[in-house]
């Protein structure tokens, strides 16, 4: 049996839509996404046209290189889908009616009353041969077709027909090859960039076998998915255990969580659990500090609520911050930021003040430059200030100040006092 690690599985998306940027490849990177996670190798996404000749050069082409060729697009009744056809011609084999999903197809055309042609007949055509593979929302099954050197995976094009049929045949029949049930933990990191944690742990991902080591881009968030293949769930985590720990070794201060929680939910629950409450005045961010916090339900039991103070007048009439800090030090400054965190937690009562003060851009203002942020944070022990120089766009700029304000606040409640 072949090992699941061995297969080089190849994406070809058919359709001429794709070609003409009417609509993006998604299926492609759903399936690359369950391939990373099941330990294939995806080496080359193809996307070809509803086009016989080109489809059939396309197959030949993978198969040279692959050993799985996973299709998507052309398998429903009308001229242009010719994924089945095109992909029998090649393996020389024939098409026949597979009965049942024949008979799925006429009970479905006999429950919504239409009529039923030949061409809705043909959906129910497959390669002999081939594992029939059901589609529970659509009509055209899908199928797997294994030969000694090559297995041919044909799913539909609509993403709602072809990730169920994914999931619920495709999935474990990857599973099946190996013999192996993957096991996969995903670690979340903030505050360090993808490269840079690359580069920490590339020799760990050069040096991947089992398990393996996905890093997955995420917007000012970095995640990486551990898989291992193991029959015993024992097994699997302790392949995992020993290869966190490594991870954890050098990259374990930007580590927040498991799964899939992002940064903001993980501080919204360490926030709870410690039964704190938070406040904020906001500059540079409008309120997208309050509106991430707020996401949540059930926000009120930790955020007592915030200000938006984006001039001078407002940081000095709501927050009554003195007009001669504002003077000395400017809007843009750890002072402003420290009196913006310390007032509104004064006035809101609550645990912990947050004050967000920067230059969004994209014009530098108040003799700083673009990405200059200051993030206050205010307790009861202390009030201190926190210099950022961030890169970007005005909207990029202001997200990740956001989060980083929120990871300060998840570092205090979890004690690694960000305090210096
Ligand atoms: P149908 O039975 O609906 O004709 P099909 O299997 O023949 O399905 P296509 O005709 O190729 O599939 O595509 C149907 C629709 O599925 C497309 O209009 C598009 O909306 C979606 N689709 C197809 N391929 C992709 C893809 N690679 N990524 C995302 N969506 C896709
Ligand atoms: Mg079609």
């Amino acid at each position: 049996m072949q090992e699941t690690s061995n297969v080089q599985a190849e994406i070809i998306a058919v359709g001429s839509e794709l070609l003409l940027g009417q609509i993006a490849n998604t299926n492609a990177q759903f399936i690359s996404g369950q391939l990373a996670e099941a330990g294939v190798n995806v080496h080359y996404h193809t996307v070809v046209g509803d086009n016989p000749e080109r489809l059939r050069q396309a197959i030949h082409q993978a198969r040279a290189r692959a050993n799985m060729i996973i299709f998507t697009g052309g398998l429903g009744p009308t001229k242009d889908d010719l994924t089945k056809q095109t992909v029998a011609d090649t393996m020389e084999a024939k098409l026949t009616y597979d009965q049942e999903a024949l008979g799925y197809i006429k009970d479905y055309f006999k429950k919504t009353g239409r009529n039923m042609t030949e061409n809705n007949k043909q959906q129910a055509l497959v390669i002999e041969g081939a594992e029939v593979l059901p589609n529970r929302h659509g009509m055209a099954p899908g199928m797997i077709a294994a030969t000694d050197h090559c297995a041919y995976i044909l799913l539909p094009g609509p993403p709602s027909e072809m990730k169920p049929m994914f999931l619920s045949s495709v999935k474990p029949y990857l599973q099946g090859m190996g013999g192996m049930p993957i096991h996969s933990r995903v670690l979340r990191f903030f505050g360090i960039g993808e490269s840079a944690l690359e580069t920490d742990i590339m020799d760990l991902i050069e040096n991947q076998t089992n398990p393996t080591i996905a890093p997955l881009a995420g917007y000012g968030e970095v995640t990486i998915r551990l898989s291992a293949a193991s029959k015993s769930t024992r097994e699997a985590d302790e392949l995992l255990n020993n290869l966190e720990s490594i991870i954890q070794q050098r990259v374990g201060d930007y580590f927040y969580g498991y799964g899939e929680k992002g940064l903001a939910e993980t501080c919204f629950e360490r926030l709870n659990e410690q039964q704190l409450t938070v406040s904020a005045a906001e500059s540079l961010t409008g309120g997208l500090f309050a509106k991430t916090l707020t996401d949540f339900s059930g926000a009120s039991s930790v955020f007592g609520g915030g200000v938006t103070t984006y001039t001078d007048e407002a940081k000095a009439t709501l927050l009554q911050i003195p007009r001669s800090v504002i003077a000395e030090h400017g809007a843009v400054s750890a002072e402003t930021a420290e009196w913006m965190a310390g007032q509104v937690r004064k006035h809101l009562h609550t645990d912990i003040g947050i004050g967000f003060t920067g230059v969004a851009g994209p014009i530098a203002s108040e003799g700083q430059e673009v990405g200059t942020v200051f993030i206050g944070l205010s307790t009861s022990e202390r009030t201190q200030a926190f210099f950022y120089q961030m890169n970007g766009t005005r909207d990029k700029i202001r997200d990740r100040t956001v989060k980083r304000g929120i990871d300060l606040i998840r570092r205090y409640c979890l004690n690694m006092t960000p305090f210096r």
